[in-house]
């Protein structure tokens, strides 16, 4: 033992074995006997929790303090606002409160039906019929102690959420169907709460089906990085029938361990703040909007500003559509007599009067306005920058390629470029084509898309331009290393971007003499140019890209047709267009 006194050390609710060898600089073989002789049998890979770690590492001369838990960032690298309300909090006076659970996975893979299932179990209310109210989140009680759940399965909301920094929930359960198991969306799910730092719980659904099979699925949620604990992991795994309403409890009791292993507290009394769950006009009532309180205690009468949305709170109603006075932390309310309706994920505050809620508004509409107008794109060119300034130490992507067989290589190509200075974590990867819900998570994660032999839709490229995400296809791998490779060194060459000039929508098609198969089109927005490039779209397919052929109005040549114009468009080397396809016109530009 030091004769200066034991040596102080900081450790988590649970550590590896390895890790925690590592942290006291001694070999994991000599930490394992020492287990042993403690009566743990652990292997290097197995976890063990922070009181079995403390009575070892004492033996080394350590005296051990549980590590104060860093702050939960966005990927942004931002605190959400609630949490640095409160940090600022005294905390003699934070209290533990109601852990917010939220519901995530593939789809029918029952989130649904198991979120109706622990409704159901809610004997606490007491009410024949339980809760019949839908206001995005509702309590139950386990133990006499209220757990909240985000009624909003799909992880829509709460991607949302955290886009704008709110983050709602403090553990996700991940519904997997035993039958089913790991799917995209699972992953999708996994790879979301990862990024909000949330901790991950996983109800093992349909294990009454013939063919469950729970062993697979704890290997392929093992290969997440999720290794289940009765496998010597740290990620709990419950097995449930949301159909039959078995391991509900058990589910419940999960989270309580949960949410015991993780400080979830605020302050009663303190700053009025949380997010908005949900929120609609109805007809008579005006705005309901269903409010999640995070910090302080909201009451009827208070002055509210959420988003853009303000007013001084007429009535307030539970979860059981029972008027309440008032409500705590972690408390689902629905409200009314705010003045707009604020956008889910909003986050909320309670202000002195109805002047200062106006000014406040009247700020964010000005700071929203001028946001929009330089919204601030991760760019690969901007990477660089953000290096020297000391902002990005990590370049997140999210990978999607045509097959699994281009995924992998890509994947390990990207991984060796990432052993730098700068590292470089694959949030998501996936097959198919770039959709809107990765570009949400590319948006809310910070993350540059990058697409290998794959299409984005055109419903997902708009999204990028709306939230600033770069998308970067590509076909030949060494094109993308080495574009990634540049960005890191800071060299990347200014990108050649597309900048859309013009829209059309073809009406019929004709044969011209001159110039084979022509699509006869109507001009919907901006122009076409006779020497700009095009893209004609079926859907959501893109069938043609490439130079324009021919640009007649009428029986003329012309240079450009404006909107509102007809025309007839031929393509280069292409004839296979059908009426109601769409054209967009453009020129590539450098950035
Ligand atoms: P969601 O898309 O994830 O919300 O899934 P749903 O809750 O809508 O469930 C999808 C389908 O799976 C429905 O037909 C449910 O009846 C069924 N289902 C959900 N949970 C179970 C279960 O525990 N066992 C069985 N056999 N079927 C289930």
């Amino acid at each position: 033992m030091s004769t200066n006194g034991n040596k102080k050390i900081e450790l988590p609710v649970s550590i590896v074995v390895r890790d925690l060898a590592q942290k006291i600089e001694k070999s994991p073989i000599d930490l394992i006997k020492k287990l042993m002789t403690n009566g743990v049998m652990a292997t290097i890979n197995q976890s063990v929790d922070f009181d079995t770690a403390a009575i070892v590492v004492a033996e080394y001369g350590f005296e051990a303090t549980p590590e104060v838990v860093e702050e939960i960032k966005t990927e942004t690298g931002e605190v959400p606002l609630w949490r640095r309300m409160i940090a600022g909090e005294d905390s003699s006076q934070l209290k533990l409160r109601p852990p917010v659970v939220t519901i995530l996975g593939h789809v029918d893979h029952g989130k649904t039906s198991l979120l109706d299932a622990i409704r159901q179990t809610d004997v606490a209310s007491g009410e024949a019929g339980g809760i019949t109210q839908h206001i995005g989140a509702y309590q139950v009680e386990k133990k006499g102690r209220p757990i909240t759940f985000l009624d909003t399965p799909g992880h829509a909301a709460f991607t949302q959420m955290r886009a704008r920094g709110a983050q709602g929930a403090d553990i996700v359960v991940l519904v997997v169907a035993a039958d089913d198991g790991v799917m995209p969306q699972t992953r999708e799910a996994i790879a979301h709460a990862k990024a909000a730092r949330v901790p991950i719980m996983v109800a093992l659904n349909k294990i009454d089906k013939a063919n469950a099979n729970p062993d697979r699925v704890k290997q392929q949620l093992a290969e997440q990085e999720l290794v289940p604990d009765d496998w010597g992991g740290n990620t709990m795994v419950i097995p449930v029938s949301a159909k039959q309403k078995q391991g509900i409890d058990d589910l419940l009791e999960g989270i309580l361990l949960v949410a015991d292993n993780t400080e979830i507290k605020a302050n009663p009394n303190g700053k009025v703040i949380g997010t908005v769950i949900e929120a609609e006009v109805d007809k008579t009532k005006g705005v309901i909007a269903t409010l999640l309180i995070q910090n302080g205690t909201l009451e009827m009468g208070d002055v509210v500003v959420a988003g853009i949305a303000h007013g001084k709170l007429r009535a307030l109603s539970d979860y059981k559509g029972k008027p309440v006075k008032k409500a705590g932390p972690s408390t689902p309310v629905s409200v009314m007599g705010l003045s707009d309706v604020p956008s889910a994920g909003d986050l909320f505050e309670v202000v002195d009067s109805d002047k200062e809620a106006r000014v406040i508004v009247a700020e964010r509409v000005e700071a929203a306005k001028a946001q929009a107008q330089s919204k601030k794109k991760v760019s690969l060119e901007d990477l660089f920058a953000n290096v020297q300034a000391g902002e990005a130490k990590e370049l997140n992507l999210i990978v999607k390629a045509d097959v699994q067989g281009s995924l992998d290589p890509v994947i390990s190509e990207l991984n060796k470029l990432g052993e730098g200075e700068i590292g470089i974590k694959v949030i998501y990867a996936e097959t198919g084509n770039i959709g809107e819900n990765d570009v949400m998570l590319a948006s809310s994660s910070k993350a540059i898309m990058i697409g290998f032999n794959v299409q984005a839709e055109v419903s997902a490229r708009r999204l990028a331009d709306k939230e600033g995400v770069d998308i970067r296809l590509y076909e030949i791998i060494y094109r993308m290393t080495e574009d990634i490779e540049k960005a890191l060194k800071g060299m990347l060459e200014p990108e050649v971007k597309e900048k859309v000039i013009g829209r059309a929508q073809v009406l019929q098609v004709f044969t011209a003499s001159k110039f084979g198969r022509v699509a006869g089109c109507r001009v919907t927005d901006g122009e076409l140019r006779r020497n700009a490039k095009v893209k004609l779209y079926r859907g959501t397919d893109l069938v043609y890209e490439g130079d324009m052929g021919s640009l007649r109005h009428e029986k003329d040549d012309v240079k450009e047709v404006k909107q509102g114009y007809e025309c007839g468009v031929g393509f280069k080397g292409f004839s296979d267009i059908q009426s109601g396809d769409q054209l967009i016109c453009y020129v590539l530009e450098k950035s």
